[in-house]
């Protein structure tokens, strides 16, 4: 076992650790700990808390805010020494360290034993972020999140005596630490502990069956409407089309629960409005399904051409204005994403049903803006997702057809005022009846941990009497503030968002 790596400002690969995928938060703490195994987490741990010094845990680093950067943490752990994917025969479960990248657990799951769990497609993604918070990708209709898949973590904890120690909490009711299993069931990362290894099992108890296998063949399409085809009533079709889709087919026994499609909606800069859907092949009538998804989509609108790079940077993918049969393996790798170097700032809401149509105009008057790296993009949700009660995991949102991410793209940090006050504006417009927030009612639910967004904390644009804890968690905060108070008695654990101490 490699010895824990302590890094300074001045060791050469400080820079990349401290440095976050959005280009807006560097960290500056004194020491980063680079780790290898549990009993390295717990001594730098309690070197923190002997020392006083505030700490933070860094995955992947694809955190939307600063929670990681934050000036006052001096001690960062690394966990990313802690990154391998076994089969626990002792446990009937895969065991993943807290330090993988998306990626690497997806290849190493399905080349070695065939199967995968339904998570992101961004493969830089660190799986401490993103399991801790729900975990949400284009098997998900089909699968769920990855957190209905979780099947017991290990946490290393800070007592009120400021004893540090790790602990393993199971889905076992009977287990003494259930509690704290749920709470990283989409309680958010930083919050409890440090994670250091993640199980997840949700079938059978060999490798091969204890988790979903992917479908071994998939359809993917792209087209885009370019902007000059699109009236108003175009694009209201296509918002409102996609949208009352989503409606229908939201059981997870839809002959479309292999269907995963994002609405790309980028402003007026770039060149239209894509759709781009991934279609399990092996599923009865797969091919015939895609095709009368995509034309009901577009029912009424001047049909669309290909997707090419022009159709906006970030709605980029390989043109296939034909479907395209593709092994799974090689899909899934084409949307595994880059490192550009950019500034960027998001905003989620979750839609029980599709926009209004005040809404929709009010996105239409935002995409008048002269920069072609924003956009809105609607992704399918629904199936499997809404088949777990929502008190069953700490992510709650267990009925909405629709997930909605504002995002918004930049290099110069001279420009990050005028893209903030885009994103904050154009969000808020939508949500103007409800104080500027997806507030829960009949259509809307709230927002989504893993797409954290400080200014819902910010009375200034949340002016609802909703505050963000109940935006993310619903129903749910008061058992986390519960098992914060139990785990993390000293709040040891904390960012702008974390759960809060009762
Ligand atoms: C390009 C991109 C694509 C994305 N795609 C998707 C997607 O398809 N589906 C989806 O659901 N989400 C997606 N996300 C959101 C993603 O799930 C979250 O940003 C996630 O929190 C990132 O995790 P990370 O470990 O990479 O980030 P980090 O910035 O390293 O960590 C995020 C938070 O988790 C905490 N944390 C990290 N590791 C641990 C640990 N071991 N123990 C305790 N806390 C920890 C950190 O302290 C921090 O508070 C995407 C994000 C990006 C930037």
């Amino acid at each position: 076992m490699a010895e824990a790596l302590i890094l300074g400002p001045a060791d050469p690969a400080y820079a990349d650790t401290v440095r976050a995928l959005n280009r807006r938060f560097t960290g500056k703490p004194d020491e980063v700990h680079r780790v290898y195994d549990t009993g390295q987490v717990v001594a730098a741990v309690a070197r923190a808390v002997r020392t006083g010094r505030r700490i933070a845990v860094r995955g992947g680093g694809h955190c939307y805010e600063g929670f990681v950067a934050d000036p006052e943490v001096s001690l960062l752990l690394d966990p990313s020494g802690l990154a391998s994917v076994e089969w626990d025969a002792a446990r009937g479960a895969f065991a993943i360290g807290a330090g993988a990248t998306l990626g690497a657990v997806y290849r190493a799951l399905f080349k070695n034993w065939g199967v995968t769990v339904p998570g992101g497609s961004c493969h830089s993604v660190g799986v401490g972020g993103h399991f801790t918070g729900g975990g949400y990708g284009v098997l998900s209709r089909r699968h769920g999140l990855t957190v209905d898949h979780l099947h017991a973590v290990e946490v290393v904890v800070v007592g009120a005596d400021g004893q540090v120690r790790a602990v393993v909490a199971t889905d076992d009711p009977a287990d003494p630490h259930h509690d704290l299993w749920w709470a990283h069931t989409g309680g958010g990362g930083g919050t409890f502990g440090v994670v250091t290894r993640f199980w997840l099992r949700s079938g059978g108890t060999s490798p091969e069956t204890a988790l979903p296998a992917p479908p071994a063949e998939v359809w993917l399409h792209a087209v885009t409407w370019p902007w000059a085809s699109l009236d108003r009533d175009g694009f209201d079709r296509l918002l409102d089309n996609f949208g009352s889709w989503h409606e229908r087919h939201a059981a997870s026994d839809d002959p479309y629960a292999g269907l995963a499609a994002a609405l790309l909606v980028p402003t007026r800069a770039a060149a239209g409005i894509s759709l781009r859907t991934t279609m399990d092949a092996t599923a009865p009538d797969a091919e015939q399904l895609l095709r009368a998804f995509v034309a009901e989509v577009g029912a009424g609108v001047t049909p669309a051409g290909p997707m090419t790079r022009d159709s906006g940077k970030i709605a980029a993918l390989p043109e296939a204005a034909a479907p395209r049969r593709l092994r799974w393996q090689w899909a899934n790798q084409l949307a595994a994403g880059s490192d550009l170097g950019l500034r960027a700032k998001y905003k989620s809401a979750f839609l029980r049903r599709g926009f209004t149509p005040a809404q929709r105009a009010a996105i239409r008057a935002s995409l008048e803006y002269a920069h072609p790296d924003a956009q809105l993009q609607l992704d399918s949700f629904g199936g499997a997702i809404n088949d777990v009660a929502p008190e069953a995991t700490a992510y709650p949102h267990r009925d909405s057809v629709l997930k909605a991410q504002w995002q918004v793209y930049w290099a110069d940090p001279a420009d990050d005022d005028r893209h903030l006050a885009w994103i904050r504006s154009s969000y808020r417009a939508v949500f103007a009846d409800r104080g500027g927030v997806p507030v829960a009612d009949a259509q809307l639910d709230g927002c989504y941990v893993n797409y954290p967004d400080v200014d819902l904390s910010d009375p200034d644009w949340n002016t609802s009497a909703t505050s963000w804890t109940e935006l993310y968690f619903g129903a749910n905060y008061a058992r986390l503030q519960q098992v914060k108070a139990h785990w993390d008695p000293t709040d040891t654990f904390r960012h702008a968002q974390s759960v809060r101490l009762p």
